[in-house]
């Protein structure tokens, strides 16, 4: 079938379509509805039914290939390289799930792992789908702030976390970051479990916090059966960052999840049983979730978590995976390949890629150059696939499973089955004609896979996604973009204050909160600036409350270093603004609204754009001064 066939199936008869693809996944009471879109813009897909998430990953899969690899653990940080096949997984799975039985965890509860790049971190989120607990994951790269912010939201009964990640050869604590998250929070898990590395020291908090180790040897035996789970029933809740200080909780069901990943293993990552993939993303973002742990295992694919950097001990690691495990699907970002072509090329051509069918690279626009040098190096298809936390799989691609579509150059590609992807006029409302920029939109229902609700916050989901162009069934993805005469996409930024650096996706008011939290910063504007390595980088324009303490270049500086510091212990290394320039004034419209486009297109040296409001122009002097001081 052409794709063109079968994308048309999916939007005029979805029930039909939707119906099929569930037979990917196994089903333990088959469903008496495949969608239920009485209350829009929610939608409830395979009503009735019931399966679990951990069964389709690691049970399903004992009867055909028990000692086949499941899960690949792979540090060049602490060089522990380690194989589990499915009948380990299965067993590690149990006891982790017995553990979390053992500590109270019910169905429904939710358990906030805070984990770096290990095996263990799998287990636990496995084990919270099989039992029915809702898993939150925080990225390891959040500090204190960030962490308590979510703990209030998710109000988990249990955390379990380690005592340090590693990067760059230097351990990245962890534990002492969680104590002060929970010190913060007014919620306080009954339970903290912990996997002791021992890359840093671990003080216990008696009563409270529990040895992972220990607990696993009382539990080696463990067998808990999978808990059937309703299809609609919370699978997981992953935070992410939009336009208020505030990051949403996005929350996700079993069944559609399942079908989507299984799905689009099946038509869009082309995996097959008993083949490898390697994401090389982190199990705190999206992809990570879909593409590390759920959809490979679902597929029945070994897959591979790294923890390292993509240098380290040199340049061709990723490659050396490659060849040793026979890699047939690969997924990056596109800030990684930049990386890696400022290193010499025999670290990359030294090892065998023979195995290697084609490069999925998403998380930010992927830009020509990149694309055609990795192509070219690699002789394998490059496929740009985009998407958000909120979809949980592509929006834009191509289907190379069901057709060899062309791809083109600038563009992710075409809408996904499932999509009804529309670009949307910002201020009529009206569709946008081939080539004229409008709000990427997808008319509603989403297909499954997609966010079912913003966590405790129903109001948030509609008010925020489904509010944009007064008409709801319309979601809109806050991103720019043209459809071409041939339907390719292309991808022309955010509309709104979320900024993405090196794939990863911030916002700039909650970048602004922690900057102010300093004593000396009376207000502050962050803008995304862009940047060759890693699409965008966060900088800041600060007004100090006392200018005199900011006078010469060695004070600027040190106060400088002082903001960043606010930002990295708060929020995380990874929210750290580029620079911290002071000014006295900021560009504002006359009724005080920041100007944070006209000061991103000065950062990138472009006109400020229409300024028929602002208040005073001379703060535009300001911040070009300040970027050329
Ligand atoms: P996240 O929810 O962290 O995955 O971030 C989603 C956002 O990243 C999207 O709304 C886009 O702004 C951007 N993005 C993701 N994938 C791509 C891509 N392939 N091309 C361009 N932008 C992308």
């Amino acid at each position: 079938m052409s794709y063109a066939a079968f994308y048309q199936k999916s939007i005029q008869a979805p029930e039909a379509f939707w119906d099929q693809e569930a037979k990917l996944i196994d089903w333990h009471k088959p469903y008496d509805q495949v969608l239920d879109h009485s209350k829009p813009p929610f939608a409830k897909w395979y009503v009735g039914g019931e399966t679990n998430l951990c069964h389709n990953a690691v049970d399903r899969w004992l009867a055909t290939q028990a000692d086949q690899p499941a899960l690949i653990a792979i540090s060049t940080e602490t060089n522990i390289e380690k194989t589990y096949s499915f009948a380990e997984l299965h067993a590690e799975v149990q006891r982790m799930a017995a553990i979390m039985l053992s500590l109270g965890v019910k169905q429904g509860d939710r358990v906030l792992i805070y984990m770096p790049m290990i095996a263990e971190a799998a287990f636990a989120m496995l084990a919270c789908a099989r039992i029915g607990a809702v898993h939150s994951v925080v990225f390891g790269g959040f500090a204190s702030k960030s962490l308590g912010t979510r703990i209030d939201d998710a109000k988990p009964v249990l955390v379990v976390s380690a005592d340090a990640g590693m990067r760059g050869g230097k351990a990245v604590p962890y534990k002492p970051l969680l104590d002060e998250a929970i010190a913060l929070a007014e919620h306080k898990p009954a339970h903290v479990l912990l996997v002791n590395r021992g890359l840093d020291e671990m003080k216990l908090v008696a009563g409270r916090d529990v040895d992972y180790a220990t607990a696993r040897a009382q539990h080696l035996d463990a067998q808990v059966p999978v808990t059937w789970l309703e299809s609609n029933a919370m699978s997981y809740v992953l935070y992410t960052s939009g336009t208020t200080g505030k990051p949403k909780g996005v929350q996700r069901d079993v069944g559609g999840y399942a079908v989507a990943l299984a799905s689009s293993m099946k038509h869009i990552f082309c995996g097959k049983p008993g083949e490898t993939y390697f994401a090389t993303s982190d199990i705190g973002w999206v992809v990570g979730h879909s593409y590390i742990v759920y959809g490979p295992l679902i597929a029945g694919m070994a897959t591979i978590m790294y923890e390292g950097t993509p240098i380290r001990p040199d340049a061709g690691i990723w490659w050396s995976i490659v060849e040793k495990y026979k890699v047939t699907r690969m997924f990056s970002a596109p800030t990684a390949v930049r990386v890696l072509k400022k290193h010499p090329l025999e670290l990359m051509r030294k090892y065998d890629l023979s195995s290697l069918k084609a490069l999925y690279l998403a998380g930010e626009p992927l830009d020509e150059t990149t694309s055609s040098w990795i192509a070219t190096e690699l002789g394998v298809p490059i496929v740009d696939n985009y998407w958000q936390t909120e979809t949980g799989w592509p929006i834009l691609s191509v289907a190379r499973g069901v057709e060899q579509t062309a791809t083109r150059l600038g563009s992710p590609g075409v809408a996904m089955y499932g999509y009804d992807v529309r670009i949307i006029n910002e201020n009529t409302g009206a569709e946008c004609a081939a080539n004229e920029k409008g709000v990427v939109a997808i008319k509603g229902p989403l297909p499954p896979g997609c966010m079912q609700t913003v966590y405790g916050d129903d109001q948030r989901f509609v008010n925020t996604y489904w509010s944009n162009f007064s008409h709801e069934q319309l979601y809109s993805t806050f991103d720019w973009g043209i459809r071409d005469a041939d339907g390719y996409y292309f991808i022309l930024g955010r509309t709104d204050d979320v900024i993405n650096v090196a794939g990863h996706r911030l916002g700039t008011r909650e970048i602004e909160e922690s900057i102010s939290s300093h004593p000396q910063i009376s207000e502050v504007a962050v803008v995304g600036v862009e940047d060759k390595l890693k699409g965008q980088v966060a900088v800041a324009f600060a007004i100090l409350k006392n200018p005199e303490l900011a006078e010469t270049p060695e004070q600027k500086r040190a106060l400088e270093a002082e903001v960043m510091s606010v930002v990295d212990k708060q929020l995380g290394a990874v929210a750290r603004p580029s620079r911290v320039h002071f000014v006295s004034m900021l560009p504002k419209t006359r009724s005080g609204k920041l100007l944070r486009r006209s000061i991103q297109a000065i950062c990138e040296g472009r006109e400020a754009g229409d300024l028929t409001t602002i208040e005073d122009p001379s703060s535009l002097q300001q911040i070009q001064a300040a970027l050329t001081a």
